[in-house]
C-alpha cells in the first residue's frame, strides 16, 4: 500500500507569523519510508506501508521561505549512527528488526532473508545493522536516566555477570535486576562498573556472587543454590576429606533452606539464628580447617564461605529475602545463547546498542508490557529531536 504525506511548516522562522495553505509553496525534497502498520478494518496481521513524504517550503508575507525539514536528533560524540527521519525503515519496522535480532536471536543475515522471503523487502545487512544501532541510541537516555535510577532505588537487587565478546575480545556482560527493571551493561573493569551503576549510596539488599567488587555494599546476600551446587560436586569427589566436607556443607544448606521455607509459612518458635547456631558453628570450624586444604576445590569452597560468612546466613534473620540469585541468572541465560549464535558484538557502538536494547526489552517484559510499540514511539520522538517518552508503568 502506498500513500503520500505532505509536511508544511506551521510558522515563519523569519517573523513568527502562522503559515497556511494559501501561501505560495513548493516541495523542496521528498523521502520514502517503509513501515509496518496496523491492518485496516476486517483484516488481521502484517501490513507493510510505503509512504512518500513530501517536504514543502512556504513563503510568508514577509518574504521569508520556511522549510518543513525531516526530523533529526542532535549529534552526540559517542554515537556515529544518525537518529533521523531520513532513514528508510519506519519506527515499527525498526522495532520488528529489534525483535528479530534480540528476542528471536536471528543473525543480521537471517533477518535479511526473513524480510526478503516473507515481506518482499530488500534491505542490506548494513541497513539492518543501522536500524539496530539507531534504536539502541534512541533508548539510551531512558536507560541512563530511568533504568539506572530504578536499579539504584531498588529495595532488593539481583546482580550477576557472564562472559561476553566484543570483536573477539573477552569482556563482561553485567545484569542488575529488581522488581520493576532489568539493566544490562557490557564492560571491562569490574569494580568500576559496579560503582558506576550503583553509585555511592545504594542502600537496598544486593544479591550477588562472591566478586570482590560487590563487597563495598553493606546489605549483601549470597546465593545458597550456588554453594549447594559446589558442595554437591565435592560430595561426589573421590577424595575422602572433600567428600565429607561437601556433605557437611550440603546438610547445613539444606537445613537452612528448609528452616527458611518453614518460617515463611508460619513464624518460628525460636529465632532461626539460634535454631541453626550449633551446625553453623561446626561448619565454621570445618571451613577454617579446610581453608588450607591440599585439595583445590575443597580449599576454594571453604574460603568462599569464610570470605562472605555472615552474608550467607542473612536469610536466617530475614526469611522473606530470596535464597538464590535465580532472577539474575535467568535474565542472563537468554543472552548467553545469543552470544553463542552471534559471537557477541563487534564495535563499541554495537555493544552499547545491544546492552541498551536488551535492558529496555527485558524491563518491558518484566512490567508485562510489549516492548515493540514503546520502542517505535521512542524512535518517533527521538528522530524529531524530542525527548524519549518514559517507560510504560508496570501492568498491575
Ligand atoms: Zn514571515
Amino acid at each position: 500500500m502506498d500513500c503520500e504525506q505532505i509536511h508544511r511548516p506551521e510558522r515563519c522562522v523569519g517573523c513568527g507569523a502562522p503559515l497556511h495553505e494559501g501561501h505560495e509553496q513548493r516541495t523542496y525534497t521528498a523521502r520514502y519510508e517503509l513501515d509496518v502498520v496496523p491492518p485496516g478494518e476486517g483484516m488481521k496481521g502484517f501490513v507493510l506501508h510505503q509512504t512518500k513524504h513530501l517536504h514543502r517550503e512556504v513563503r510568508c508575507g514577509c518574504g521569508h521561505w520556511t522549510r518543513a525539514k525531516p526530523g533529526r536528533g542532535p549529534a552526540e560524540a559517542e554515537w556515529t549512527v544518525a537518529l533521523t527521519e531520513w532513514h528508510l525503515a519506519g519506527p515499527m519496522l525498526v522495532a520488528l528488526i529489534c525483535s528479530l535480532a534480540l528476542r528471536l536471536r536471528l543473525s543480521r543475515a537471517r533477518i535479511q532473508e526473513f524480510l526478503h522471503d516473507w515481506l518482499g523487502l530488500a534491505l542490506s545487512v548494513a541497513t539492518i545493522n543501522q536500524c539496530l544501532h539507531e534504536a539502541g541510541r534512541a533508548v539510551a537516555p531512558v536507560v541512563q536516566d530511568e533504568l539506572v535510577q530504578a536499579v539504584r532505588e531498588a529495595q532488593l537487587l539481583h546482580a550477576d555477570e557472564t562472559g561476553w565478546k566484543q570483536w573477539g575480545q573477552p569482556v563482561w556482560l553485567w545484569v542488575m535486576t529488581c522488581a520493576t527493571a532489568t539493566l544490562f551493561v557490557v564492560g571491562r573493569r569490574t569494580r568500576e562498573v559496579v560503582q558506576c551503576i550503583l553509585g555511592e549510596t545504594f542502600g537496598g539488599w544486593l544479591m550477588s556472587d562472591g566478586y570482590a567488587a560487590y563487597r563495598d555494599y553493606t546489605w549483601r546476600l549470597r546465593c545458597l543454590a550456588h554453594i549447594e551446587r559446589k558442595a554437591r560436586g565435592l560430595k561426589d569427589s573421590l577424595e575422602r576429606q572433600a567428600r565429607s566436607f561437601g556433605s557437611q556443607v550440603l546438610t547445613v544448606i539444606e537445613q537452612v533452606m528448609a528452616a527458611v521455607y518453614q518460617a515463611r509459612s508460619s513464624p518460628p518458635t525460636m529465632p532461626l539464628r539460634i535454631q541453626q547456631a550449633k551446625s553453623l558453628q561446626a561448619l565454621l570450624a570445618a571451613c577454617i580447617k579446610h581453608a588450607e586444604s591440599g585439595h583445590g576445590k575443597t580449599r576454594q569452597l571453604a574460603r568462599e564461605l569464610l570470605n562472605d560468612w555472615d552474608t550467607f546466613w542473612v536469610v536466617l534473620d530475614h526469611p522473606e529475602l530470596p535464597l538464590t540469585n535465580n532472577e539474575a541468572e535467568r535474565a542472563l541465560r537468554h543472552w548467553v545463547i545469543a552470544r553463542r549464535i552471534s559471537q557477541g558484538t563487534r564495535t563499541g557502538q554495537g555493544t552499547r546498542a545491544f546492552a541498551n536494547l536488551a535492558s529496555i526489552i527485558d524491563t518491558c517484559r518484566k512490567r508485562a508490557v510489549s516492548p515493540w510499540p514503546y520502542l517505535a514511539e521512542v524512535l518517533r520522538h527521538r528522530r524529531k529531536g524530542l525527548p524519549a517518552p518514559s517507560l510504560p508503568a508496570p501492568t498491575p
